[in-house]
């Protein structure tokens, strides 16, 4: 605990800390803002000017932007930590920590805080404030700043035994003394955390060369507080006379430096190195007075091992009173330096397992959160795949449905192809057949009677023979044009082979359907058989059948309808005979004799 002290007190007499730290905010408006930058550099050269600064600065506190009042807050908070306000310090510090956007100010004040926190014993917040200090120390450039802030962690790592660190620092100190600035703080420092960890070598001749140069750099405080490490080694090692030969010529001077604390350490090793002598006066004398001093924090030194060495020094006498009365008072000031030690071991762990604990966090979430981007950009692959599933899915649909589109164009085709005559686009046989029976079966239903023409052209073979079988054809398809328009919609009208044809009138009398062959035989007698043989003229013999007669089968009207024909070509044809019922030659379709 002697520590704690020696380091505030340093740090108020280091006048070099300050250099290049006061430069870190822009142009302020005149007056108000250069007292804030002339503060911040005198701070710890002039004490009194400095506090004398921040009184001035009260008036015109309006005048100065958000980054500037900031500042002033640090100051102030630096000034109460220096006068030993912890409450007040730590309330000013914490502002500016908590609300300053200035990293490097956040940075300032957070090493500032350190020491406050410490001897406040706030240990736990002093470890957490010392883990955002040291989240922001890899973007402080300030080098000041930097060693300033660098032995407020060491000395509050060295306190929880945490060695290693706190030795990397003091020696990232010692290694980068500001500019111009001796360096003795961090000799200092290093010596005392080597000191602390068991490993610094007093009879290392770099020691001795540290303090004879702070003492020429003119800080005698850093000079015998390396000095008071080596002896304090000394004894440690068992090497009393070498202890007291390294302190007991400066004790006196060291005396009006009017450092108690770094004093009382120094007493106490005497002490310590006397008894190990055995020259138990010197001893006692110097036990006593160490173990009187007065210092606000009573573990600022090692006092107990001062009362242990009045508990030796009365046992070795044979004043088992006194000796009982120091071993008591020994083992309470022991017991508090333990739990003390204790306490900021604990502390350390604590806030230690709780910022691995807040890491495993932070790292779980950051996992989270990219399982998540994964999972997402999964999802955004597969609706992508999704699309184009459906997409490619849509073509093939667009394609199946266009073959199918296809294919039923080509069947209609093929089932008109297969449905009507390929010369005159007219019902072929068969679908002339299915069509009629359908029709009659409807007539048979509805009693609505039906007659059948069938015709058949006159001496065609003579037209084949004198003008040849495309005039023929054109002869067959110009007789069914002809046709045609003389028919209604309902009229079935067929092709039954060769220049045959037939026509089922539904819905018709015997005398309708004569009227109706009669029309048509004057059809195609009146128009000239093709328009290229306009001389042509070709004529029709006709053969009628009505359901009246035969029934509604179709067999029987096309056997009767036949006969009519038969008659009509033996009568000279190009006429309309009325079959009936009695009429019926054996073959269905009786080849007419021409003539
Ligand atoms: P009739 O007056 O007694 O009916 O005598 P016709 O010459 O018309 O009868 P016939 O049965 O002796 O001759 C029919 C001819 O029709 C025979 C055949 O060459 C011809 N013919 C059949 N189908 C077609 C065809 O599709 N095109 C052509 N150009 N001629 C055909
Ligand atoms: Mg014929
Ligand atoms: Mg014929």
């Amino acid at each position: 605990m002697r520590r704690l002290i020696r380091h505030v007190t340093l740090l108020i007499a280091m006048p070099w800390l300050t250099l290049g730290v006061a430069h870190a905010f822009a142009a302020p408006p005149p007056a108000a803002a250069d007292i804030v930058d002339e503060a911040d550099r005198i701070k710890e050269s002039e004490p009194a000017h400095f506090a004398q600064l921040l009184q001035d600065i009260q008036p015109l506190r309006n005048e100065l932007r958000d980054g500037e009042r900031a500042r002033l807050t640090f100051l102030e908070g630096w000034q109460a930590a220096n006068r030993g306000e912890g409450a007040k310090a730590k309330a000013l510090l914490d502002r500016v920590v908590d609300v300053s956007s200035d990293r490097l100010l956040r940075f300032r004040a957070l090493a500032a805080l350190l020491p406050v926190l410490d001897h406040a014993h706030h240990y736990e917040e002093a470890f957490r404030r010392l883990n955002q200090w040291q989240e922001l120390l890899p973007s402080v450039q300030d080098n000041a700043a930097r060693q300033v802030g660098l032995m407020a962690a060491a000395r509050l790592l060295d306190s929880a035994g945490q060695f290693d660190l706190a030795e990397a620092y003091a020696k990232d100190v010692a290694d980068h003394p500001v500019a111009g600035a001796s360096g003795c703080a961090g000799m200092q420092l290093l010596a005392q955390v080597r000191l602390d960890a068991g490993r610094l070598v007093g009879t290392d001749p770099d020691y001795a060369a540290a303090v004879s140069r702070c003492n020429l750099a003119g800080e005698p405080v850093a000079a015998e507080s390396i000095r008071a490490d080596i002896g304090a080694y000394y004894l440690k090692a068992g090497k009393f006379q070498a202890a007291v030969d390294t302190l007991a010529p400066y004790r006196d001077a060291l005396a009006a430096l009017g450092q108690p604390v770094l004093l009382a350490s120094v007493d106490t090793t005497l002490a310590g190195a006397y008894f190990g002598l055995g020259d138990l006066e010197r001893a006692h004398h110097f036990a006593d007075m160490a173990a009187a001093t007065n210092a606000s924090d009573p573990l600022a030194f090692p006092r107990h091992l001062a009362f242990k060495v009045l508990y030796e020094v009365e046992q070795r006498v044979g004043d088992a009173r006194s000796a009982l009365g120091y071993h008591e008072q020994y083992m309470a000031a022991e017991k508090a330096a333990l739990d003390d030690i204790s306490a900021r071991s604990v502390a350390f762990q604590v806030v230690d397992q709780q910022a691995l604990a807040h890491k495993a966090d932070v790292d779980a979430l950051n996992k989270q959160n990219e399982i998540l981007r994964l999972s997402n950009a999964l999802d955004r692959k597969e609706v992508e795949n999704g699309r184009l599933y459906i997409f490619v899915l849509g073509l093939v649909l667009v394609g199946i449905v266009a073959l199918v589109l296809r294919l039923r164009r080509s069947q209609m085709r093929f089932m008109r192809m297969a449905r009507r005559d390929g010369l005159t686009g007219i019902c072929n046989r068969e679908h002339f057949v299915e069509q009629s029976e359908r029709v009659l079966a409807y007539g048979a239903r509805s009693d609505r009677g039906a007659c059948l023409i069938l015709f058949d052209l006159d001496h065609f073979k003579n037209v084949n023979d004198t003008w040849g079988h495309s005039v023929g054809d054109e002869v067959l398809k110009r007789a069914v044009d002809v046709c045609r328009r003389a028919l209604h919609a309902c009229d079935v009208f067929g092709r039954l082979g060769g220049e045959e044809f037939a026509v089922l009138l539904p819905d018709c009398s015997p005398a309708q359907a004569r009227a109706r062959a009669e029309q048509l035989r004057l059809s195609i007698s009146a128009t000239s058989a093709t328009p290229s043989r306009p001389e042509l003229v070709v004529t029709a013999s006709f053969g009628v059948a009505s359901t009246l007669q035969c029934g509604f089968e179709l067999h029987r009207l096309l056997v009767v309808a036949d006969g009519a024909l038969y008659r009509a070509k033996r009568s000279g044809r190009n006429c309309v005979f009325m079959g009936d019922s009695g009429d019926i030659p054996d073959s269905p379709y009786p080849v007419a004799a021409s003539g």
